[in-house]
């Protein structure tokens, strides 16, 4: 039986991508009997009636899952961050860096608007993106006005499913219409569905980028630490997970600890100090959290 991938779903209908072809689908078989409801995202089994239509017979086990908006099988999230309008934050982003590495997605870091920078902002800009390199993270700078950079970001998103993450504002769908000029997608189009209530049905669908997959809704909307222990908060900073390898205790949350290998390497400057200061700040935050129970 041939096998695709959910690009969409409305109505009880699922619309699965094959061989370049969309077979709009509807469930059947023992994956209903087990609870599962197809994700867009999905790898499933069909069995086609004719050359447009059929019927998903299995959902393939799935890497991972987001419940806003739902979607299985996410392998990218581009976090974009404008340069200026509004300002680039490194806490915000450490927020999204900690929910995606929490997640087991591979971050990339899509700073945008830089046609709008000045001198000053510029090198600031670049300074930061100095620090995430170091740490091992993808950084592109970009301008959807001027389409400088955007041919960086494109190789970025063959053979994935990206979804796109950032505040409102900062340029996400503007960086979609650049990649996908035929959707004209209003700018802040991609962001309305962000906020909307509780009872508002979320339909998700995944844009083709060549032979990649986007969202059209943002992911990580919530950026709570709900589900993040303590203890995992170290494992969501990939510089000092390394160093933490060198701690005295197994369990050091680096704070007050001897021989601490995390602080010895704020001090020598190996780790950026405000990295670090946000880790102090979101494992406050998780301490704080009221027991969900
Ligand atoms: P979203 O809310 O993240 O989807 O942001 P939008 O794509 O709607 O962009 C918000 C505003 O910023 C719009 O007015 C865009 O035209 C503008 N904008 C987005 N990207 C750029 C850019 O690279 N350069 C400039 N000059 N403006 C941009
Ligand atoms: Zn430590």
């Amino acid at each position: 039986m041939p096998e695709g991938k959910i690009v969409k779903a409305l109505s009880g209908f699922y619309y699965v991508l094959h061989d370049g072809v969309m077979i709009q689908c509807r469930g059947r078989g023992v994956f209903r009997k087990n609870k599962i409801t197809p994700l867009v995202g999905d790898e499933v089994v069909f069995q086609a009636e004719n050359e447009r239509d059929g019927y998903i017979m299995e959902v393939k086990e799935r890497k991972n899952e987001l419940v806003r908006p739902p979607i299985a099988n996410v392998d990218q999230a581009i976090l974009v961050f404008s340069a200026v309008e509004p300002d680039f934050s490194t806490v915000l982003l450490d927020r999204f860096l900690v929910l995606v590495e929490y997640n087991h997605i591979k971050p990339l870091i899509c700073i945008t608007k830089m046609d709008l920078t000045n001198d000053n902002e510029k090198q600031a800009i670049n300074e930061y993106a100095d620090h995430y390199r170091n740490i091992g993270y993808e950084v592109l700078l970009t301008s959807s006005e001027t389409e400088a950079g955007i041919e960086g970001l494109t190789p970025h998103v063959e053979d994935k499913i990206s979804v796109f993450a950032g505040q409102s504002g900062v340029g996400k769908s503007s960086l979609l219409n650049v990649l996908r000029p035929d959707l004209e997608l209003k700018t802040n189009d991609i962001s309305s569905h962000l906020g909307r209530g509780k009872h508002t049905t979320r339909h998700v669908e995944l844009i083709s980028i060549g032979s990649g997959l986007i969202a059209d809704t943002p992911g990580f909307s919530s950026l709570e630490f709900t589900d993040i222990e303590a203890e995992e908060l170290t494992y969501c900073f990939p510089e000092m997970a390394r160093e933490s390898e060198n701690c005295k205790f197994r369990a050091c949350l680096h704070i007050s600890e001897p021989k601490c290998a995390v602080k010895a390497a704020v001090e020598s400057q190996n780790i950026t100090q405000y990295r670090y200061q946000h880790y102090v700040d979101f494992l406050q935050e998780i301490k704080e959290r009221k027991p969900r129970y």
